[in-house]
């Protein structure tokens, strides 16, 4: 497995790999993904094999225009309309009832299917070289850090891929927010890289999602525990007061703690949650490469991006 620089060249035969069935991790403005043919049931079978996912945690598909994304839904509220025209390409999944050229390995057999339209020019050049979806969840082992560059996903996946492409450093730093509609009302079904409050604006205001009352939840790899790196990951509640350790590590939201620890990083030395997203995961993947065997981790004020990152916070710390 190779990791290339993303050119015309490397694209168009990334682009090449992904028509014959391959798997090609590359890049999009929210964190690397692990590409296959979403149109191709065997390709997709593969992600989960390389990620170790389970097969009732469904795929999101990518695609180059909001055209061409719409043909993967067979019904579009008027406010799934307003969204896609306001913030695509962008950091937002649409959960809507699936057409039926979508195979059910991408939903996990339910009738819904999540799609969006990443605003990365590679992205964006590969799906529309490809000339089909490309479905892609974050490119690292089941329920780990999820990677913001190249070299993140081969510490993960090694020779999992056919192919790595290498765009830099992902700008949003954490996955999309996920919206579906319910009865005409927007849900929200993961706080991601687009703030609750923008679509607001443009949808109106959010439902919490309805008890389904079955066994399946409504978003179904939203798991409690996720996002996970090697050392446990704490944390730290108001009031607390942790002593610096040799084995412990800390990842402070804008100001460098006192003493000595086994890390330290600062995810935004002004303050600024959108800073802060981009810097989470690179944070934690530098705290877990160090000797750290736990990690204690600031709040967040939980607005704007700041859901997205408790809510990666609060999963990466559940046992
Ligand atoms: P990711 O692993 O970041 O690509 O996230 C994909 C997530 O999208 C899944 O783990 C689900 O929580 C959510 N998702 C995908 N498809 C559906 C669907 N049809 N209905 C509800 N949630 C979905
Ligand atoms: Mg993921």
């Amino acid at each position: 497995m190779r990791t290339v620089k993303a050119s015309t060249a490397s694209l168009k035969k990334a682009a090449a790999l992904i028509r014959a069935g391959g798997i090609v991790a590359f890049p999009t403005e929210t964190v690397y993904g692990l590409g296959a043919d979403g149109l191709n049931p065997q390709a997709c079978a593969r992600i989960f094999e390389i990620k170790g996912r389970p097969r009732f945690d469904p795929l999101i598909l990518h695609e180059c225009t909001a055209a061409r994304a719409k043909k993967l839904f067979s019904k579009i509220p008027a406010g799934a309309e307003k969204l896609m025209k306001k913030f695509w390409p962008g950091p937002l999944t649409l959960v809507l009832p699936k057409s039926r050229s979508v195979p059910e390995i991408v939903t996990s057999g339910l009738p819904t299917v999540a799609v969006r339209v990443p605003a990365n020019a590679h992205a964006l050049a590969l799906i529309k070289a490809a000339g089909r979806p490309i479905a892609a969840p974050s490119a690292n082992r089941f329920g780990r850090l999820s990677p913001t560059t190249a070299a993140h996903v081969k510490k993960q996946l090694g020779d999992g891929p056919d192919l790595i492409l290498d765009g830099g450093a992902t700008h949003i730093g954490v996955e999309s927010t996920i919206i579906t509609f319910t009865r005409g009302k927007p849900v929200l079904l993961r706080p991601g890289g687009l703030p609750l409050e923008e679509i607001e604006k443009i949808a109106g205001p959010a439902c919490k999602p309805e008890k389904t009352g079955k066994k399946r939840p409504l978003a179904p790899g939203c798991l409690k525990k996720h996002y996970s790196p090697e050392a446990r990951l704490v944390i730290i509640e108001p009031g607390v007061a942790i002593k610096p350790a040799a084995k412990a590590a800390y990842l402070a939201f804008s100001r460098k703690p006192a003493g000595t620890w086994a890390g330290v990083q600062v995810l935004s030395r002004g303050g600024d949650l959108r800073e802060a997203a981009a810097n989470l995961f690179s944070a934690l993947h530098k705290l877990e490469n160090s000797r750290a065997r736990v990690i204690y981790a600031e709040r967040v004020p939980a607005k704007g991006l700041g859901r997205a990152i408790m809510d990666r916070l609060r999963r990466a710390s559940a046992v």
